[in-house]
């Protein structure tokens, strides 16, 4: 195992065999960031060290980035009290590698690239693979600190879901976002054009950055067209009252519940924004179809 910053070390599910390090080392936490169940050290009932297991393996399409968040406030509470914390995969070079990454990018106000090449000073055989890299990305664009309540996010783990969507055989349901319809707020809502049925809130809205426009539809006719490039869709998370219409297929189209008129459509794998940028997964409906209703503050 090393060190990477005062009280922090990297290592290998091997490492965990040798006591005597860990004493030296006064090692006083371990994060095990593995899919199988790390060995206890010494026999139940014996062991000194405060533990955390985070299960995912390492594949581009795991899930780190929900962990974040607890495995950093892990991390800080091993340096705080005095100790120190090993966090240990089973090599040493993926999972655990972006653990610490995300810890120094925290602990030291640093971008991705930067925190990624002062770890890699000190173990040169770090490889985080490429989803990791993204999750650290976000990790950075959300200000080192994991809000679940955000677009990002919300993008993001539909994004998770998405990529194995395919065999999945239901959505998690806190997936949806509560039917606007059953429930009131104060924020601004939307509702389908033709019967006023609010539909969705102003918070299930996923903003992209707007894409290339023609250019990015690759169609050469439109290749001199400039200007300003217009979304015509709301893309959004999807709502409760989508459920039927969303599970067992990829594809479809999303209807009013109420009058049945055409709003949109959803992809699994993805569409493409009128502005060029392609969102996955597409929940998206026709700003024509849907109008925006601000609550207005009434004296009384
Ligand atoms: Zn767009
Ligand atoms: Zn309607």
């Amino acid at each position: 195992m090393l060190l990477v910053d005062p009280g922090v070390y990297i290592g290998a599910a091997a490492d965990l065999n040798d006591t005597q390090a860990l004493a030296d080392a006064n090692i006083t936490h371990i994060l095990s960031v593995d899919s199988v169940d790390p060995a206890p050290l010494t026999p139940a009932g014996d062991d000194v060290f405060r533990r955390k297991w985070v299960c995912v393996s390492d594949e581009a399409t795991s899930d780190l980035l929900s962990h974040m968040n607890d495995c950093n406030l892990f991390l800080q509470e091993a340096v705080d009290g005095g100790g120190a914390v090993i966090v240990h995969c089973q090599a040493g070079r993926s999972r655990s590698a972006t653990v610490v990454t995300a810890y120094l990018m925290r602990r030291h106000k640093l971008g991705f690239s930067e925190a990624y090449h002062r770890l890699k000073t000190v173990k040169q055989d770090v490889q985080v693979n490429s989803g990791f890299e993204e999750q650290l990305c976000l990790y950075e664009a959300m200000g080192c600190e994991v809000d679940f309540s955000s677009p990002l996010y919300k993008q993001y783990r539909l994004s998770k879901i998405a990529e194995k969507y395919p065999e999945l055989q239901h959505v998690p349901r806190e997936l949806f976002a509560v039917d606007p319809a059953h429930s009131s707020s104060s924020e601004v809502s939307y509702r389908c054009r033709k019967c006023r049925r609010t539909l969705f809130r102003d918070s299930s809205l996923l903003s992209h950055r707007v894409g290339e426009g023609a250019a990015a539809f690759g169609h050469k006719k439109f290749s001199n067209i400039t200007g300003n490039v217009q979304c015509t869709s709301y893309f959004i998370e999807p709502v409760q009252w989508m459920e039927s219409a969303l599970l067992g297929v990829m594809d479809g189209q999303l209807l009013c519940p109420k009058c049945g008129s055409k709003l949109g459509s959803f992809r699994w794998c993805g569409d493409q924004c009128s502005c060029g940028r392609w969102v996955t997964p597409a929940f998206q409906l026709h700003r024509n179809r849907v109008d925006e209703i601000r609550k207005l503050n009434v004296q009384k």
